[in-house]
């Protein structure tokens, strides 16, 4: 039966390390492909083999699940067929007759794990690269630099076919960099700094802030559908919904205009670190981009996070609007992130925001507010909702 190989990436580089590296992404692995019927999950030589039980598989559901399962960088698909040339090479032909159609040049590649097997690796590349060219005279062999790579791998119970691999997700397995609060907003970038951490292999617990009536049920619900956009990349995860009206409707009360948004991020810090210290979770991300708004200054990113005690995460800091949209586009959450709903970030913003705070200054603006008591009362009143892949 056709199968699916995933190549390890940089789990392969974990030295001592590299059995837990790999352990984590195997079981990964499993739970991703188990919705797509049942199938067996191991690895040999730095190649995990997905390989269907029976015939009730989806089999193309299990390839596009593992295309999106961190610390595996290409994904290709085997079929089997009798161990000899002749079939071999009709196998060749059928499923790869696009390929070295279109390819100018190729070479094959065997692996022999079974050593009954008549040729050595280099005969039987030779054989069925020169059936191959002679089928398709248009693709020429050529060892050294080949528009594509024909794989041939013999084993005990038959011989495998591969189909050329397409890119993984790269990174490293989910769970094996720890786990982080991640501030999930309806915008482009939230989304996209949360499936950075998650490709280092950060478990993610997103957080997101609304503020009915200012904010609506349909951008909570954006919110939602965002993190079910990521679920496929990120696994299963627990999305938390904090009550934020209370707090805006007091700074806009009692504090100096021009600070309210950043009074706002500061509480927004106070309530990760605290869903932080309740789940076990080491740092807060965030999709802040230095300059992006009067917020994301130097400044204020200092006086942001001083309301923190982990570390703050900004994984788009350096990057530019276009490539955080290409990577939005890539991962699936532009359509929904570009809806047009409120944020809470959007109401209550001040006309003229300090660009340059000074965080003694933003304490003292904010230090007429009972901020444990503000904090309390959202996180007593977050909804938590499961999303599934
Ligand atoms: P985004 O496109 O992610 O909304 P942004 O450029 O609009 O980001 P801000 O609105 O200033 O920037 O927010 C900066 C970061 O703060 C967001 O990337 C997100 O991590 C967090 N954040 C903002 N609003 C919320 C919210 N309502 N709930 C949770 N996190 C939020
Ligand atoms: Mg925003």
């Amino acid at each position: 039966m056709e199968m699916i190989l995933c190549k390890l990436g940089e789990v392969v580089l974990k030295g001592l390390n590299r059995r837990s590296f790999e352990d984590k992404l195997l079981s990964n692995l499993r739970r991703r492909v188990s919705r797509c019927g049942a199938f067996r999950v191991y690895s040999k030589q730095s190649t995990v083999y997905v390989e269907p039980a029976d015939e009730n598989c989806d089999l193309d559901a299990a390839f596009d699940a593992c295309r999106r399962v961190f610390g595996v960088v290409a994904v290709s698909r085997a079929t089997p067929c009798d161990k000899d040339v002749d079939a071999i090479v009709e196998t060749a032909k059928t499923c790869l007759r696009a390929e070295l159609s279109a390819a100018a040049s190729f070479k094959v590649e065997s692996k022999r794990a079974d050593k009954t097997f008549p040729l050595t690796s280099i005969q039987l590349s030779q054989q069925v690269g020169g059936a191959l060219h002679q089928a398709f005279p248009g693709c020429a062999v050529d060892v050294h630099d080949p528009a594509l790579t024909v794989f041939l791998e013999i084993r005990d119970d038959a011989a495998f076919v591969h189909g050329p691999a397409v890119p993984g997700a790269g990174g490293l397995p989910l769970g094996m960099g720890g786990a982080a609060v991640t501030l999930l907003s309806g915008g482009i970038d939230s989304p996209v700094s949360s499936w950075m951490m998650a490709k280092r292999g950060a478990a993610l617990e997103p957080v997101h802030f609304f503020s009915p009536p200012y904010t609506s049920e349909a951008a909570k619900d954006k919110v939602l559908a965002l993190a079910r956009a990521l679920a496929p990349w990120c696994g299963r995860m627990r999305l938390q919904i904090v009550p934020f009206t209370e707090i805006q409707e007091e700074i806009r009360r009692r504090c100096p205009e021009d600070f309210f948004t950043l009074v706002m991020r500061r509480f927004m810090m106070r309530i990760a670190q605290r869903i932080a210290d309740e789940t076990g979770a080491k740092a807060i991300v965030t999709g802040e981009c230095l300059g992006q708004v009067a917020s994301q200054t130097m400044e204020a990113l200092r006086v942001t996070e001083d309301a923190a005690e982990l570390p703050v995460l900004r994984p788009l800091i350096g990057m530019d609007k276009e490539e955080i949209v290409r990577l939005s586009r890539k991962i699936g959450t532009f359509d929904t992130s570009i809806l047009p709903y409120e944020d809470c970030c959007t109401v209550f913003t001040p006309r003229h925001p300090k660009t340059k705070p000074r965080l003694d200054e933003v304490r003292d603006a904010e230090a007429v507010l009972d901020a444990d008591a503000l904090v309390q009362r959202a996180m007593d009143g977050r909804e938590f909702v499961r999303v599934k892949p």
